[in-house]
């Protein structure tokens, strides 16, 4: 243990010395020897701490650190598990399943995963370039997957092409006809929880001309993904955008990102009849630094109501078990896969988590000037450097083991041998209050 928090403080002091390089100077509170000043109520210090230390190490802390949820007050920090007593947890030897299929349909490709999660949408151009490489080398791995986001497919990762996601959004950027080809799984992404009604904004600094290049834009001109498609207001239209991309490719699964309006249900329930294998319901808590707080505190439905509505809407409608849920939008950990499982969903989709195990302190860096300080959220080029690949994607591996455990270890406790009997148990939750006490 203590080589452990010896290494923590070692990833700690250098990421000091990277802020102090750039003019940054985010650990204020370290040379006290305590919890660095970073954060906020949602992800807090110790869960960017707990989050780096199971990227580091395969599994969940044992010194202390609240790993399991943050101090909002609300949302996934105010639901707690009702774990059984311990005479009546599976015992430590249970097999336990976790893995979903990502086709209910008794169609098309059977695609399942061995953990119930897999990549968000991260653009070429709000990440860099090895940041989605790290995350589609870990998604290999783990046959789970990752997703291009809306800005295009980078050459590099032709070669993970069977675990990466084609997006497609309002702005159409990179969308080419290979990339369609490319994919097991094509995502439409018709709006973004942190974000909804917004559309997508990449500032023109950002806009590098390799970036400018693969979205066939201008380089350093700021670019605008519309809100909404305007080709879909019904889900006729909805219909035809799932025929073009399967006469391009008709093997692929189809799936549809949607953020939290009060009609969530419908939307799903026309995203299913339009032919949809997937609907994802995106919350507002996710995005990177660079959503605007006003957007993801003020619009839509918190995803803790939308995913038991549409959970419910598609039970009533008998198609339940015809459409996957994937829940994302602030899931930071297996805790809150649990309990989005336990909403409704069959699996969450991970983003944020990603990020902060790659290094990311939520300084809300990431549309300034060059972009992220620790090359996550950045096209430019010098600063892309401090992530490697290998080391990203060894990072990220790091943390889907540890999430796979603890996810393993909160089934054996509610006496569940499979992630499928999870779904829709909201018996299984209770509320904490404020204090999320567990
Ligand atoms: S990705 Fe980088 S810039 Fe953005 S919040 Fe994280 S550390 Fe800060």
């Amino acid at each position: 243990m203590a080589a452990k928090a010896e290494r923590i403080e070692q990833i700690i002091a250098e990421k000091h010395i990277e802020c102090l390089h750039r003019g940054f100077h985010v650990w204020p509170a370290l040379e006290y020897g305590k919890p660095p000043a970073m954060g906020d109520s949602r992800w807090t210090a110790d869960l960017i701490l707990s989050t780096w230390m199971q990227a580091e190490t395969g599994q969940p802390p044992s010194n202390g650190l609240e790993y399991r949820i943050g101090k909002s007050g609300g949302g996934f920090d105010a639901l707690g598990l009702k774990f059984l007593s311990p005479e009546h947890w599976l015992a430590d030897d249970a097999v336990i399943d976790l893995s979903i299929p990502l086709n209910r349909r008794g169609y098309d490709r059977q695609i399942q995963i061995p953990v119930p999660f897999y990549g968000a949408g991260m653009s070429y151009g709000s990440i860099s370039e090895n940041v989605m490489l790290s995350r589609a080398i870990a998604a290999q791995r783990w046959k789970t997957f990752t997703c291009t986001g809306e800005g295009g497919y980078p050459g590099s990762l032709v070669a993970y092409k069977e675990h990466v996601i084609t997006q497609i959004a309002t702005g159409m950027f990179g969308v080419r006809e290979e990339t369609i080809q490319y994919a097991p799984i094509i995502e439409f992404k018709y709006a973004q929880g942190a974000k909804p009604g917004l559309g997508g904004h990449l500032l023109g600094d950002k806009a590098t001309t390799t970036v400018a290049q693969m979205r066939e834009s201008v380089p350093w001109v700021s670019l605008f993904s519309p809100f909404p498609f305007h080709s879909v207001y019904s889900v006729e239209d909805h219909k035809k955008h799932i025929d073009w991309v399967k006469t391009i490719n008709p093997e692929a699964l189809i799936s549809v990102k949607v953020s939290t309006p009060t009609d969530i249900d419908m939307v799903a329930v026309g995203s299913y009849y339009a032919g949809a294998h997937i609907v994802q319901i995106d919350g507002s808590y996710g995005g990177t630094g660079a959503a605007p707080e006003i957007a993801k505190k003020n619009i839509a439905m918190p995803i803790e109501f939308a995913i038991p509505r549409v959970h419910r809407y598609l039970l009533q409608e008998g198609i339940r078990d015809e459409l996957v849920v994937m829940a994302s939008g602030g899931i930071r950990t297996a805790h809150d896969i649990a309990k989005v499982i336990a909403l409704g969903a069959d699996g969450a989709i991970l983003g944020t988590t990603e990020l902060v195990a790659l290094g990311c302190t939520r300084c809300s860096n990431c549309e300034r000037g060059r972009g992220c300080p620790f090359g996550l959220t950045t096209t430019d080029p010098e600063l892309q450097r401090l992530v490697e690949p290998e080391w990203g994607a060894a990072r990220l591996g790091k943390l889907y083991q540890s999430f796979q455990s603890e996810l393993s270890t909160i089934l054996r406790r509610l006496g569940l041998g499979s992630i499928r009997d999870l779904r829709g148990r909201k018996d299984l939750l209770v509320y904490r209050g404020k204090t999320g006490a567990q």
